[in-house]
């Protein structure tokens, strides 16, 4: 049994520093009912507590960390940099060299404006397409999430297409009216919103590979609808690849499902552990960003170039010949004896994945595209193996609407090991 002695006296002291003890809520462990682990260090696929209890990462940073915990070419360049200095202010060669890596190696973007978070990079993209547009009307997807942004932070009311209603406080009503939410993969729903505010609509946001509410795999066939809507009627198409971007492949969900969109954002992966975020489109349409255009947007620490640097040795690693096939490899044989193990027993239990993205789910469906298909209630098994799987060494995102993340350190063995734990898990709990 795990004690945690270190970690509970740390969260008691965090408690009186933070609102709920953190920096970001769902560290908290509220929805899974227990207290965080405070965590000191990290190699490869494994990290240590302060307890010194050592776990198999699953969260790996949620979803940054594609080649694992401190890796040597990343530390090395990181440590290379800092030695240098950690900021100036001013354009550096380290910009610049990601730069290069990204659009050389990407069909679907042009230029690229380096901020410092995926919520950044949202808002930034979203004010784009309202200054190129000249349109104020934003869709979005019940079931995506973009960060924190205030007309972001909305729910759907009642109905097919409705207004935002804030799902914030401190949002105000008229801000998340500026929002109009529809369901994923609704054909009908997204033809009658154009339909409703044809020319208002400033942008379509959309996660292309939904990873924030479950794994909500969409048919290509209604991505395809998005760009035809997106083109008929003036509005742009944006793609928040924060996750999925040099995830699913080094061109992102745009590669994959092979989609141009108007304007793509980025960040997690895009900083190898570092806080960067990024946006990117057309030179025509970047061309409208400060102080080329009249889009107004600057960051004091943009393109930090500590960050930059991990950024560029990571995403190094992800352009090595066949990266991305031996990660979705590994992640399709640790899924499959998984899933196997539930199968042969009978239970109601599916590991959904795409590329090294995984999600666990308590359910008996084949396919989970909606958010009004995940079932609530089965979330109370989800904390009996969250706490299964960490009392036995495997961490994974304390939510059951959290993914997990595959990393290139996550050896054959290791991935053995965490889904013996994980059929372990299972038996224990329909047992
Ligand atoms: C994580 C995430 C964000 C927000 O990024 P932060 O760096 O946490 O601000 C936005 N969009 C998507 C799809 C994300 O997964």
């Amino acid at each position: 049994m795990h004690k945690n002695i270190v970690s509970k006296q740390l969260y008691q002291e965090a408690l009186g520093y933070f609102p709920g003890g953190v920096n970001s809520p769902v560290r908290a462990f509220k929805s899974v009912n227990g207290t965080p682990l405070f965590i000191k260090k990290g190699t490869g696929c494994r990290i240590t507590d302060e307890d010194d209890q050592t776990y198999i990462d699953f969260c790996c940073s949620w979803g940054p960390l594609i080649l694992g915990h401190n890796h040597a070419n990343v530390r090395t360049e990181i440590i290379a940099a800092v030695e240098k200095g950690t900021s100036f202010g001013t354009p550096t060669a380290y910009g610049n060299k990601l730069a290069s890596l990204i659009l050389k190696n990407n069909r679907f973007i042009e230029k690229i404006r380096f901020v410092n978070s995926g919520t950044e990079a949202v808002m930034s993209a979203i004010r784009l397409a309202r200054g190129a547009t000249g349109k104020s009307k934003v869709v979005k997807f019940e079931g995506c999430y973009h960060g924190h942004v205030d007309h972001l932070l909305v729910k759907a009311g009642s109905g097919l297409v409705t207004f935002g209603v804030s799902s914030s406080a401190g949002v105000p009503e008229n801000f998340a009216k500026e929002t109009l939410v529809v369901p994923l993969n609704d054909a009908a729903a997204l033809k009658q919103v154009f339909e409703d505010y044809k020319d208002d609509i400033a942008a379509v946001i959309v996660e292309p590979i939904p990873a924030n509410n479950g794994l909500l795999l969409q048919d290509k066939t209604f991505l395809q609808l998005l760009r035809a809507k997106c083109t008929e009627f003036e509005s742009m198409l944006i793609f928040d690849e924060v996750i999925s971007g040099f995830r699913v492949g080094f061109e992102g969900a745009a590669g994959y499902y092979d989609i141009q969109p108007d304007i793509i954002t980025y960040g997690k992966i895009i900083g190898g552990g570092m806080p960067v975020g990024a946006y990117g489109a057309s030179k025509e349409i970047m061309g409208f960003v400060a102080p080329d255009g009249p889009v107004y947007q600057a960051g004091t620490l943009s393109a930090n170039p500590v960050a930059m640097a991990a950024g560029a040795a990571q995403l190094k690693e992800c352009l090595k010949p066949n990266f991305y096939e031996d990660l979705e490899q590994k992640t399709k044989d640790f899924v499959g004896i998984v899933n196997g193990h539930a199968e042969q027993k009978g239970y109601a239990f599916h590991l959904f994945s795409v590329a090294s993205i995984f999600w666990i789910a308590f359910t008996e469906a084949e396919h989970i595209r909606s958010a009004e298909q995940i079932e609530a209630g089965k979330m109370d098994y989800f904390k009996q193996l969250h706490q299964y799987l960490l009392e036995n060494g495997v961490y994974i995102g304390p939510s059951g609407y959290e993914v997990g993340f595959v990393s290139s350190a996550h050896s054959t063995a290791d991935l053995e090991e965490a889904a013996a734990v994980m059929c372990q898990g299972l038996d224990n709990i329909f047992g």
